[in-house]
Formats: structure tokens, sequence, C-alpha cells
């Protein structure tokens, strides 16, 4: 029987009363065409779509009666459509939950589908329904978006997914474009990314890319998808799958740590596997001045140093191959001034079974590299300093000596080892008497962060002496710390030494001929006197006044190196200073027709000292009261007593004494240098000596004086001396 045949059979009432009779049936019953299209569905159809009947015609089955949809009716319709042999598909409905039954029949014009809705318990333990059920509960669980297409990008099934986070129901979209689904629709750049992603994946490749879609206003999603195609037995692209995995939270993290990269002082970078560099932040563009272009892959390295250059690619190259942390100081030019800035460069490789790439900072450490340098230097210096061995230089902590250097060790005897071994201690090596006068300086030190150099001796490992100049400085932030330095003083006071032999012996020597010139000059005169030749006398006493002279010099002299050799000796009685005192400025008012001496106040009761050598302290005063004030003749001493002191104090108004030589004039040989003072005779011993007796009787002197108006000396000595 022909088609034709059976066309005509059919006439408009038996047609009316077929139609009648499908209106009827239980079943669904939906007629499409070639193309998928609905030419009819029965009133059973439209209830179960849930539309009306008249809607549906017209419209593809897969946008039309979308509750219907799956994946396996796709793939029923279009083997029937392609085979024109009938088949029957069973499946559970996306939409509706229910088990449908379906009979496709090759029909003239297309396909016949008759769904019958399976709702009978016991089919429901079927085993093929069961796994049915498990893959579509699975579908749903996935926290990834799944979507079946067509080849044409229609949607057959989406789970839930995609579904919540757009905020529409599967009926609103299964049929209907994915392209045109809200998420991508309002993201124009993602929904051409996916289009284009479509047509590549229905040509039979797997897609994979990353897009930014906005779900719903005001939100957006990143999406890592990846749409694969599935073949039919023929080999033709039969459905797609998608599938779109949230990566917003790492896309974020990205972002964050981008910013973060941005942000650093450092110089960041990350490089592939092979060492070539595949990114660098904005720092590195800005510092260099180079472009991508140019850093990329090993152009980075021609912001180095030239004499950095060979060295820094070496060493990373070796890095690459080694897997070895990377790390180097090299300068790196500033592409904006030209200067060349230090760098500490490092790397890491980051791996996984293998290296997958590198990333590496560069910090800027010039200004550290530049301390540190200078740190360097000045310990260099230091050191040579140390090393030179001119002077001796301990540092101290207390009274332990830490260090030493060579000249030191030479000096005393002492090892590097009893140092370092802490054996040597400089108040062990400080003989007794010199204990005062250290203690004083290490106050000074303590004070005021430095001691004067001063002179003492030190006790050698040996056990001999050896005289020194010592000065030092203490660390401000610890002032026990101390460092020291030590002169050897032996050739300078080895000199002194001879100086005071060469004095003693000739003042001795000179003693001896002078005493018997005395002797003679006196005879002379009484042997003149004798024949009565007095014409001579006047010469005879100038003679005398001048053998007198020479005396006192020559005594001073004796007295210095006494002195010297602690070897000056007192005789103790009871002296009464009043009467010595005016015997003293009587006798000086003889020899001094100049200058007048006046005498004020008294001193009642006697002391216990050397008579003749107090009267040599008040001669010495008045001598040079007389001495250094030329010009006015007015000398007073003034006595005044209490119950423990006597205080006499002789004053002239004469040229004075500058403030910086007060101190000064008590030492020997000391004079002042200025040139009126210059052109008084004397040999700077008097105050010397005096200061010394004064000290020897318990007492003290001291000076007052105004350059220009004149001087006061002021002693004082105790009635009774202490033990
Ligand atoms: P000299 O033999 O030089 O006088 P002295 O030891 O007695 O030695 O004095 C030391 C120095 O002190 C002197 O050279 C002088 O410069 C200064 N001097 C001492 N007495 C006086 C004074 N009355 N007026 C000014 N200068 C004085």
């Amino acid at each position: 029987m022909s088609k034709g045949k059976q066309r005509e059979r059919v006439t408009p009432e038996s047609n009316r009363q077929l139609m009648d009779l499908l209106e009827m049936l239980p079943d669904a019953l939906i007629f499409l065409d070639e193309t998928a299209t609905i030419q009819y569905a029965n009133a059973r159809a439209a209830t179960m779509v849930g539309a009306s009947q008249h809607e549906l015609p017209g419209n593809t089955l897969w946008q039309g009666a979308s509750p219907l949809v799956s994946i396996a009716l796709y793939q029923a319709v279009v083997t029937a459509t392609h085979t024109r042999q009938p088949l029957q598909v069973e499946y559970r409905s996306p939409v509706t939950q229910t088990w449908l039954h379906v009979q496709l029949s090759p029909t003239s014009q297309g396909i016949a589908l008759c769904f019958h809705d399976d709702t009978e318990p016991t089919r429901l333990q079927d085993p093929f329904r069961q796994s049915e059920q498990r893959h579509q509960d699975l579908l749903e669980r996935i926290s990834d978006g799944v979507v079946i297409l067509t080849p044409e990008g229609l949607i057959l099934e989406i789970n839930q997914r995609p579904l919540a986070d757009a905020q529409v129901r599967r009926e609103e979209v299964v049929g209907r474009l994915f392209t045109d689904f809200p998420s991508w629709s309002s993201a124009p750049f993602a929904q051409q990314q996916l289009r284009a992603a479509i047509v590549q994946a229905s040509l039979g490749e797997t897609v994979r890319f990353e897009a930014r879609i906005r779900p719903q206003p005001g939100r957006y999603r990143d999406l890592a998808l990846t749409i694969t195609s599935h073949l039919d037995a023929n080999q033709q692209v039969e459905y797609l799958t998608y599938v779109g995995r949230d990566i917003t939270a790492h896309k974020q993290a990205d972002e964050e740590s981008r910013v973060l990269v941005e942000s650093m002082p450092n110089l960041v970078w990350m490089t592939r596997a092979d060492g070539f560099v595949e990114y660098v932040n904005q720092r590195w563009y800005h510092y260099t001045g180079l472009t991508r272009e140019q850093t990329q892959g090993d152009g980075w390295s021609a912001s180095l140093h030239p004499e950095d250059q060979q060295r820094t690619v070496a060493a990373w190259h070796a890095a690459v191959q080694t897997g070895i942390p990377y790390e180097i100081t090299s300068r790196i030019r500033n592409g904006t001034t030209g200067e060349y800035r230090w760098f500490l460069v490092r790397g890491i490789p980051l791996k996984d079974s293998q290296i997958l790439r590198w990333l590496g900072t560069s910090t800027d450490i010039d200004e550290q590299k530049r301390i540190e340098e200078a740190l360097r230097q000045s310990q260099e210096r230091v050191h040579v300093f140390m090393d030179s061995n001119i002077i001796g230089i301990i540092t101290a902590d207390g009274e332990e000596i830490v260090e030493a250097n060579e000249a030191f060790l030479h000096m005393t005897g002492y090892s590097r080892e009893d140092v370092q071994n802490r054996r040597v201690n400089w108040v062990h090596m400080t003989p007794p008497e010199y204990l005062p006068v250290t203690q004083q300086a290490h106050q000074e030190l303590a004070f005021h962060q430095s001691m004067r150099p001063y002179e003492k001796e030190y006790v050698c490992k040996d056990g001999s002496r050896l005289p020194v100049v010592v000065g030092g400085v203490a660390f401000q932030d610890n002032p026990l710390h101390s460092i020291v330095f030590v002169l050897d003083n032996t050739a300078r006071k080895e000199l002194e030494r001879r100086k005071d032999d060469f004095l003693s012996m000739a003042s001795h020597e000179l003693r001896t001929p002078l005493t018997s010139l005395k002797l003679q000059t006196q005879l002379l005169g009484k042997h003149l006197a004798k024949q009565g030749i007095s014409g001579v006398a006047p010469a005879l006493s100038r003679m005398e006044v001048q053998v007198k002279q020479l005396e006192r010099l020559i005594g001073e002299l004796l007295d210095v190196s006494k002195l010297q050799a602690g070897r000056l000796e007192y005789v103790l009685e009871p002296v009464n200073l009043d009467a010595l005192l005016r015997d003293v400025a009587e006798t000086m008012q003889q020899v001094s027709a100049t200058h007048t001496i006046v005498v004020r106040g008294t001193a009642p009761g006697s002391l216990v000292g050397d008579k003749d050598r107090l009267e040599q302290v008040f001669t010495n005063l008045l001598s040079n009261a007389i001495k250094y004030a030329p010009d006015a003749p007015l000398i007073e001493m003034e006595v005044s007593a209490s119950a423990e002191t006597v205080t006499i104090s002789v004053r002239d108004q004469g040229m004075g004494i500058p403030k910086e030589q007060r101190e000064k004039i008590f030492e020997r040989f000391y004079r002042a240098f200025d040139p009126s003072q210059r052109a008084v005779p004397g040999l700077g011993m008097g105050l010397y000596i005096v200061a010394e007796i004064v000290k020897q009787h318990g007492g003290t002197i001291t000076v007052d004086s105004t350059v220009g108006k004149g001087s006061t000396f002021t002693v004082t000595l105790p009635w009774k001396r202490g033990a």
C-alpha cells in the first residue's frame, strides 16, 4: 500500500473521529515533524506539559514540552528520526519527577511519541530505574554546574546549581539556548565566549576556558568551564556536556595575592620551570624602566651591573638546573636615575612532583650594604690602628683586660692566651703607690667617658716595672667597657732619671768649690780689714751678695734633686710662727730697698715643724712677690689663725699669673712663658719646693691672681699635724 492511497482513505469525517479518539486517550500523544517541531499534542500531553493545547504546535519538542525533555528522549528522537525505526525509551522526567515510558513510532511526516506515565510501585524496584535515579541524584548533588546541550546549544538537562544561582526554574530554560541563560545573557563578553565554545565543541573538540558570569544583577561568579562533545555510533556529535566549576574564591585569592605582590616594596618575579621569566610585578618595570618584552626570558639581566652580570646569570642557571634555592646579591640599575643599587635576590622552586615554576623576590639592600661597607672600613681602620704596634691598646671589661694588641702584650710580657683566658687584670698590674692616681683616673672615666693621659707604672708578667702613660675612653652604653691606650714611658723616665742624676751631681759638684769660695772671700775680707784697706769693701760685699745668690740657687737645686729622690729631710721642733714670719719679713726688707713689706695680724702659739724649711717657704714667697712686682712697691703679709689652722697670705700688686698657668707654677722647673715674666731671672724651682714643704707640714698652698693687678699666695698650716 502506497502512502498516497492511505491518505486518500482518510476523509475529513474519519479524520475528526480519529482526532476525538486521540483526545480521549489516557496517554500523552505528540506528533513531531523531522525537525522535532510539534505538529500535534493531545489533551493529556498538554496537561503533562502544563500548557494549553493550542500553544504547543509550532514549538520544538524541546522548548514547547520542556517538562518532558531529557537526554534519553533527545537521543531517542534523534535516533528514530534518523533510522525511521520504532523504539522505546524509559526515563524519569527531571521536572515532574515521574517515570515516563515513551514509545516512538516513525510516521510519514516525522515521529509519533506516546508518553505513558508509569507510577506503578512494583516497577520502581526495577534495577534500570534505580540506577537512573542514582544518576540523577548524583547530578543534583554535584557542586559544579552541569548542563547537557544539543550540538546547537539548546539545554536538554541542567542541574540545580546554575538554576539556583540564577534563580530560575528548570522548565523556564530547558529547550532554550544556553547562551540565553540569564547568567550568560547579562554578561555579554562571557556570552560571546560561550557561544564560540559551543560552536567549537559541536565540531568534536573539548573546549576549556574561564569566564566571569553574572547570575544576578550586582553579583559575579568566576567559572572554569569545560565543554566536551559526545559522539554517537557514527562518530557524529550527539550532544554536549558542559561543566562549570566555581573558581570565584580562588580567583579572589589570586587577585588578593596579586594586589599584595604589587603593593610589596620588593621586586617580585616568577619564572617557568626552565627559568624563563614570565611575570614581574609593576615595581620591577617602574624601577628598571624595562618593558615586559625586554624583561622576558633572560632579558632582565640587562639591568644588572656589568660586573655582576655573568656571575648572577650563571648562578641563576645553576639554580634552575639543580633545583636548589637561589640567593645572590647583585647591583640592579635604576632605569630613571641610572644609579645601581644592591639587591638581595632570592628564588625558590615551587614543586609538585617536579619543579613547576620559580618564585622570587629582589630586595633593595643598598642602604644595608653601604652601612656594612662603612662598618667594614671602619673595622679595618680600627684593626690597622690596633695592629700598628705604635701604642698598646686594650679593651677592658671592668678590671679585666678582654682584648689587647701586640704592642701591649709585647710591653707587658703577657700572652694572647692570658688575655683570652681573662688572666690579665689592670688593677693587679698596678703597683700599690699608683692605686690612688689610677682610681682617680677611672672615676674621671666613669664620669666623663674619658680619662686624660696620666703617668703610672705597670707590674709586668715577670714582676718588672714598666713606666707607662695611660689614657682612655669608655663606651657610652656601658661605662664599665673601656678602650685604653698605653704608651711605654721608659725612655722618658730614663731621660728624667739621668737629668735628676745630673742635677744632683752638678749641685754637689758646684757646692764644694762655692763653699770654699765663700770662705776665701770672708777670709780675704778679714785680711784686708786687718791691713786697714777699706777701699775694696763695697766690691767684697757685692761679691758676697752674688755668692749668696749662687748658694741659694745651688741649695734649691740640691733640694729639688733630694725631693725627687724622696730624701729631703726635716728637723722637727716647736716653731713660733709669729716670730718666724717677722724675722723673714725683716730680712727681706733689708735686702730690698725698692719694696715695702707690711705684716698684719698675728698667729699666737707654736706649731711643730722644720724652722729652716718654713723660713724657706716664706722667703721664697716674699722674694717672688718682689721679683714679679718690680713696679708695685707694696707687699702685704697677712696672718690669721683659727683653733685648728693658721693662714698666711702674701699679696703683691705685680704682673699676676694667667689662669691657665696657675696650677702649673707649682710643678718642677715650670716658669710662666709670658715675656715680661721671662725677663725675671729664675729656674722654676722655688714654688715646687715651697709646695712640697707645705705638704710635708700637712698644709695647703693656693694662689689667687688677676693679670696686671697682682697675686696672692695663701698658705694654710695646721697647728697640730695629723698622725
Ligand atoms: P722662679 O724661679 O721662676 O721664680 P718659682 O717656682 O718661684 O720659679 O715660680 C714659678 C713661676 O711662677 C715663675 O716663673 C712665675 O712665672 C710665677 N710666679 C711665682 N710667683 C709669682 C708672683 N708673685 N707673681 C707673678 N708670677 C709669679
